[in-house]
């Protein structure tokens, strides 16, 4: 194993400083953060990820002065929505200035910021003069990192280090909301419900597009997989019995006992709670070797919308 597992924000600022690739914990997931403001730095994320070069990544900053200085202005509804959820899962993508570099943004002229809530996180993009440009830390198209033993599992060999943070509080990614002159878009749904976006700023437009050729990739039809198959139900439907070859999820844990290769993402039945667990129960169908997987649809509203969101994709055909 090559890369370091680092417990100290100092640590891991004298690295990325260096122009190395170090993962790094916020709320949502794992992030494999580098330099943002440096091309060569940006450019081995994509390397180590093998993620494809139409796919744009979101700058993390630790000030919303810092963001203000990536963007060309800093519309009423950025100042509104960063007020009221940064730092947390939200991301702005607005039109961005010219000290982004093109390989952040794939060419668009747009750039997607957020402030992350996480302490050892915040303190480290505090140590820093640059905003780290940061994906999720996973092969790309491959379920998100909730844990630093994930990033290490997957990309130990080919980045420098992890800091250690513990595993993620919300599980999922940010919402992003891009901002243009007709208005705001949701172009993901994530941790922040678009009623919570809309209490703050008014009627928003849903711009989720599931398609096989999108611009970015949270988008794709087919994202966030593991290697076993995967087949939703309703709630409340009955699932096929599970074996040693086809496990299934609830979503809540059964009253009557869980029966042998039967798992869920809620011990209470909390959408919180199930969105913290989703990527780890993931990745255990494919590290526990089954073949397939039933799995249950979260309530739909809420914050199970976004997890429905990452299931559909999780299931959906290669
Ligand atoms: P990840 O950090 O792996 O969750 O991926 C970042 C995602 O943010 C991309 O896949 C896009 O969906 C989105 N994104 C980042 N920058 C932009 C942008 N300028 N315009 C639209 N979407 C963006
Ligand atoms: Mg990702």
């Amino acid at each position: 194993m090559r890369a370091k597992r680092l417990t100290e924000s100092v640590e891991a600022a004298e690295l990325l400083s260096a122009g190395q690739l170090v993962a790094i914990p916020t709320e949502t997931v794992y992030g494999l953060a580098a330099n943002g403001l440096d091309d060569h730095a940006v450019a081995r994320i994509f390397e180590a990820k093998k993620r494809p070069f139409f796919d744009p990544l979101i700058l993390h900053i630790g000030s919303t002065e810092q963001a203000k200085s990536l963007c060309q202005d800093w519309p009423d509804e950025a100042e509104k929505l960063s007020r009221a959820f940064w730092p947390g899962p939200l991301t702005l993508v607005l039109p961005k200035s010219d000290r982004v570099p093109n390989i952040v943004s794939s060419d668009l002229p747009t750039v997607g910021i957020r402030m992350p809530q996480h302490a050892l996180t915040l303190e480290l993009l505090n140590l820093l003069e640059f905003p780290l440009a940061a994906p999720s830390a996973n092969p790309f198209g491959y379920v998100s990192p909730t844990t630093a033993e994930h990033v290490l599992d997957q990309l130990g060999e080919s980045i420098e280090a992890v800091l250690d943070g513990g595993p993620c509080q919300v599980g999922i990614e940010s919402t992003i909301v891009k901002w243009d002159e007709t208005g705001l878009h949701l172009l993901r749904l994530g941790a922040i419900t678009q009623e919570q976006i809309e209490a703050v700023v008014g009627p928003i437009t849903q711009s989720v597009s599931v398609s096989q050729k999108v611009q970015a990739p949270g988008q794709l039809e087919q994202h966030y997989s593991p290697h076993c198959g995967i087949t939703l139900f309703e709630p409340g439907a009955s699932a096929p019995n599970p074996n040693d070859q086809q496990a299934v999820v609830y979503f809540q844990k059964l009253p009557e006992g869980m029966p042998q290769h039967g798992y869920y993402l809620s011990q209470y039945g909390e959408l919180s709670e199930a969105a913290a667990s989703v990527f780890s129960v993931l990745r255990n169908l494919d590290k526990w070797g089954y073949a397939h997987a039933y799995i249950e649809w979260a309530p739909k509203h809420g914050l199970g919308l976004a997890i429905n969101d990452r299931l559909k994709r999780a299931a959906a055909k290669r």
